[in-house]
């Protein structure tokens, strides 16, 4: 679930940049909505517009070079054969991963120095170590891993890449998803889940099975946070899900997707420089 560009490669088509007039966009719009993209655009539509229709790079940075990283080795050690998934396996992934992860354009992007990449394979070996302490990946039945899931729910066309889909002991399903960052701040509660949530819906009208477990797995912390899935959730993230991509359509058509800055929509964007240039009263 986790996907980033380089600024290196970045070639900015001036023609569908919007100054807060309404423009035909050059680009088409996404076939697909996933559930990162529908939090872009929950958190802010002209976020949306920049990163998914006129698709300009957002640089890679340190925290997302790790995380696609500790996703790399557990995405190659859920590929070996349950018994064969022991922590030596799993450090033996760590140099594909800088081959697979590492490419010139994100060493770029992080401005990365040995320093760095020494941090990095310590602090990869650290979540490997806490991994297995929080569980016994043989023990596993994995129905799925990385696990590509399209479907229209509500009228909606979702896609989405989830991290792992266990079937439990009692026969159930449980959304695993690797996290690399902190704990969450219980004030984000209802937003922690949400990602996870939409994936339920997408797990179910692709599999015709509902999970009823989401399990998040803190792997730089040790901690899991679990939540049951309930028809009731499901269905409230699909209808906005599917809401939010009326509004996608009708901006698009309109040719102006609203910016909302504040705190804490603008603090993680890569586009306030460009935002700012645009007349957005983005927040120091
Ligand atoms: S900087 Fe703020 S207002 Fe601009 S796109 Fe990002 S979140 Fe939206």
């Amino acid at each position: 679930m986790h996907h980033f560009y380089s600024l290196a490669t970045w070639s900015l088509d001036v023609t569908a940049l919007s100054y807060g007039e309404s423009v035909t966009f050059t680009q088409e719009l996404p076939r697909s909505l996933s559930p990162s993209r529908l939090s872009d655009f929950q958190t802010c539509p002209r976020r949306y517009q920049y990163a998914s229709i006129e698709r300009i790079p957002q640089p890679a940075s340190y925290a997302s070079a790790k995380g696609r990283f500790a996703h790399y080795v557990f995405e190659q050690l859920f590929k070996l054969r349950a018994d064969e998934r022991t922590i030596e396996r799993a450090r033996e992934f760590v140099p594909s991963a800088v081959e697979a992860i590492l490419t010139d354009d994100v060493r770029t992007d992080i401005a990365m120095d040995d320093a760095m990449m020494n941090r990095l394979l310590q602090e990869t070996e650290e979540i490997i170590t806490t991994y297995f302490q929080m569980e016994d990946p043989t023990s596993v039945t994995s129905e799925g891993v990385e696990l590509r899931l399209g479907a229209t729910v509500d009228g909606a066309p979702l896609f989405g890449i989830l991290d792992r889909l266990d079937r439990d002991v009692d026969g159930s399903l449980t959304i695993v998803d690797y996290k690399t960052g902190g704990l969450p701040n219980r004030k984000y509660d209802s937003q922690t889940f949400a990602n996870a949530e939409l994936y339920a819906a997408l797990c179910e009208a692709k599999l015709g099975e509902q999970p009823t477990k989401i399990r998040l797995m803190y792997v730089a912390k040790g901690e899991s946070i679990e939540r049951n899935v309930t028809d009731v959730v499901v269905k409230a993230r699909s209808h906005s899900a599917a809401s939010a991509w009326g509004k996608i359509n009708r901006f698009y058509d309109d040719g102006d997707f609203p910016a909302t800055p504040s705190v804490n929509a603008c603090r993680f964007c890569s586009y306030k420089d460009l935002c700012r240039a645009n007349g957005v009263a983005v927040p120091v």
